[in-house]
């Protein structure tokens, strides 16, 4: 390996070669009898795999039933009680099994299974709200982006409907059992742009009950003014997956978002949300992020993706292309590593040198991507400056969530 930013005990790219390659398991592992988290046939568009911390204290889920994963050189055993990743049968690192929590065998007063309302995602909870994005049902043909499986588990693992009580009890198990400090909302398209007027309900009673960090992950609502109000209210993080910078490839992969919103107007939702940090309570903390998928079009491409995000003041969530089992695109090879380290790198330092607030938050890791501050060991440049002041940002952000929980 000629680039010392690759190598199995660089904790950075070992997510991402985990990502890319996948995991076998070895007959010797017993993961839910272990405490570990049940394997998901598909979740949420792209995480279907198992969770797993790494050395470094980092969150993922690995890729294990895709086809793709049955060649992986890294082999998953339990031996003594640990688990142990081995790459070619050689010891890489001993890895943690992302603990179940208790609520995970839990049923709602209304006698769901809670998992069903609710999954945590690393450390954080994820809800898919109401019902199955309608580029799957679309007429005469469906229109849903080809590497998405939403369609394909909803009402296996989701529960359609999702009442503000069910959710928020399964928040308070949520936070009770597993100490989780974020709620992440993600929807697809509806008719009518409802996404929004279905979620606002369910942000203020947590606002209002908890005090919990809220993040929403929807299309681009045609009127921007409606992400004012979201940030009023105090939403704390507005995602926008546009996927794919590449004009023609979005076109092609997304086609449903391509003929109700057009990558321009993701694009616009993106800066116009940005530019509203300065406006809103001081007392919440405000992120934007652009989500792109890396693998999907050319490194190049990636990368001139996240300089035009950090570019008007979004933060890039890149995520690595999965081949997920039933998709349209289950037999597309996954990314190769080496292709996508440059794309990492630039992540990490793109953000440093905008002086963006990344890592910041507290209690989160996130297992579905690599997180620009934990690309930090991709890069041989160096911030000290930038490094000061978001740990003294971190540490701003600490004190006054433990206040506000410690409150609710
Ligand atoms: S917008 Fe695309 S990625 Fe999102 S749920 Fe619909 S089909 Fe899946």
């Amino acid at each position: 390996m000629t680039d010392p930013a690759a190598a199995v005990d660089n904790p950075a790219w070992l997510k991402l070669d985990l990502y890319c390659k996948g995991l076998r398991l070895d007959d010797s592992c017993f993961v839910e009898e272990d405490g570990g988290r049940k394997i998901l046939r598909t979740r949420a568009g792209l995480g279907s795999g198992l969770e797993l911390i790494l050395p470094g204290g980092l969150w993922t889920n690995v890729p294990v039933t895709e086809g793709f994963a049955r060649h992986s050189p890294y082999t998953l055993h339990r031996e003594s009680g640990r688990y142990l990743l081995r790459r070619d049968g050689h010891d890489v690192a001993p890895v943690t099994l992302s603990p179940r929590p208790r609520w995970y065998e839990e049923k709602t007063s209304t006698g769901k299974p809670m998992t069903r309302i609710g999954t945590l995602q690393g450390t954080y909870l994820g809800i898919y709200q109401a019902k199955v994005c309608e580029y799957w049902t679309a007429k005469p043909q469906k229109t849903n982006c080809k590497f998405c499986s939403v369609g394909l588990n909803l009402g296996i693992d989701d529960a359609d409907e999702k009442s503000v009580d069910e959710v928020m009890e399964v928040i308070k198990a949520a936070r009770r059992d597993s100490g989780i400090t974020y709620v992440d909302f993600n929807t697809g398209h509806y008719d009518g742009d409802t996404y929004l007027d279905i979620l606002e309900p369910f942000i203020l009673r947590i606002k209002r009950e908890l005090g919990l960090l809220v993040g929403v992950q929807t299309p681009p609502h045609r009127d921007l003014r409606r992400y004012d109000h979201l940030r009023e209210i105090g939403v704390n993080r507005v995602s926008f997956c546009f996927e794919i910078f590449d004009r023609k490839i979005f076109e092609e992969i997304c086609p449903g978002k391509h003929a109700e919103y057009g990558l321009d107007h993701y694009l616009e939702a993106v800066r116009y949300c940005a530019a509203l940090g300065r406006k809103g309570p001081r007392t919440e903390p405000w992120v934007v992020n652009g989500e792109i998928i890396a693998g999907l079009e050319p490194p190049e491409s990636s990368i001139r993706a996240i300089d035009w995000i950090v570019s008007v003041g979004a933060i890039p969530t890149v995520c690595v292309f999965r081949p997920l089992v039933g998709t349209d695109m289950q037999d597309v090879p996954p990314p190769r590593t080496e292709d996508l380290v440059p794309v990492f790198r630039r992540l990490y330092e793109a953000c440093m040198e905008k002086g963006l607030p990344i890592g910041c938050a507290p209690g989160i890791n996130v297992s579905l991507v690599l997180l620009p501050e934990e690309c930090r060991s991709l890069s041989a440049r160096h911030f000290p400056v930038q490094t000061l002041k978001l740990k003294l940002l971190g540490a701003a952000v600490r004190r006054m969530m433990s206040r506000r929980l410690a409150a609710s």
